[in-house]
């Protein structure tokens, strides 16, 4: 008998061979909070901050604003703890009037690098998050980071938040930076990254477009929205190793998990923590309970070696057939 979203929302993640997995979700506005605990979510894995500004406001909501928006998302966290994403905007995305004209938004003033040039906007932003941090448990995560030195100025930036709002030692601890993988270079930093950060979280949707060096948003080359291809796998492999030799939580906020043989493949990888949409995660939790580590391991041992992602996807299919 097929079980229902809501009757698998209940039982736990947990692979055929009682390997424990942790699911979480990746929320863009408020009205999916209600959503989060009824799919079986233990957590929100990923709050992508820039949503709360619309795409016609003429600028970013102010202070109190934001952590009211902010305090919302962590109050509906399950366990009272959210990764909340810094603005992550393009020039082609940025509302209203600060909106900029740029030759190619995709390797432009993006993520991190937008919002560390607007020091006033981070400041701002930071000061509503560990206002928020109050009511909960924080995680800063900073999108789009190609190099160390963008989590050292933020790292800066919030050390300077916390002294002038005169943030106690025990919120302050709480309080944890981290990087998104999703840029190739900050794959072959990833150890550096790593070290310097409290945890990391992978974005596929962006690491596979920038990857491949194909618009995620261009029909033309979506063939090449492979995230089986080798060179996705090979550098999801370094991250996890770097997370691994550094005992830092990873978490992967992309959709890719969504699909049954990526999840086969990421669990091979060593992932177990896994951040999707609300309605993705009912389905992704049926796939893991039906899946062993030790076949994926074994699998991802072979996929390293093959040469197209359409091999490596025909090997996976040898273990999933039933
Ligand atoms: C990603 O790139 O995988 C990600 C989670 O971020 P976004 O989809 O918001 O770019
Ligand atoms: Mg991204």
């Amino acid at each position: 008998l097929r079980r229902d979203g809501l009757s698998v929302a209940r039982l736990p993640a947990v692979t055929r061979d009682g390997i424990a997995c942790h699911l979480l979700a990746n929320v863009e506005i408020q009205s999916e909070l209600p959503g989060v605990e009824r799919c079986g979510a233990q957590s929100i894995g990923l709050f992508r901050s820039e949503f709360i500004v619309s795409s016609d406001a003429s600028s970013l909501p102010d202070e109190d604003t934001q952590c009211a928006a902010y305090q919302a998302v962590i109050t509906a966290s399950p366990d009272h703890t959210a990764t909340i994403r810094t603005f992550d905007f393009s020039s082609d995305t940025l509302p209203g009037e600060t909106r900029i004209v740029e030759p190619n938004p995709a390797l432009g003033l993006h993520g991190v690098r937008w919002w560390l040039a607007h020091e006033n906007v981070a400041k701002t932003q930071l000061r509503a998050i560990v206002r928020a941090a109050a009511s909960g448990r924080v995680r800063i995560l900073l999108p789009r980071v190609t190099c160390i030195t963008e989590l050292r100025a933020a790292r800066e930036l919030l050390t300077a938040v916390c002294r002038e709002l005169g943030t106690d030692d025990r919120l302050r601890r709480r309080l944890e930076l981290g990087a998104m993988i999703e840029m190739p270079a900050a794959v072959f930093i990833a150890d550096r990254l790593a070290r310097e950060s409290d945890f990391l979280s992978i974005g596929s949707n962006d690491l596979v477009q920038y990857v491949l060096a194909s618009d995620r948003g261009n029909e033309r080359v979506s063939y090449l929205q492979q995230p089986l291809h080798p060179a996705v796998l090979a550098s999801l492999n370094l991250v996890v190793r770097a997370a691994q030799e550094t005992k830092k939580p990873l978490t992967m906020c992309g959709e890719m998990a969504a699909q049954p043989v990526c999840a086969f493949a990421l669990l091979g990888l060593g992932i177990r923590r896994f951040s999707l949409s609300p309605a993705a995660l009912p389905q992704l939790k049926s796939t893991l309970r039906r899946l062993s580590v030790r076949d994926a391991e074994q699998f991802m041992a072979q996929a390293l070696t093959l040469d197209t992602a359409h091999a490596i996807e025909a090997c996976a299919q040898t273990y999933l057939k039933p």
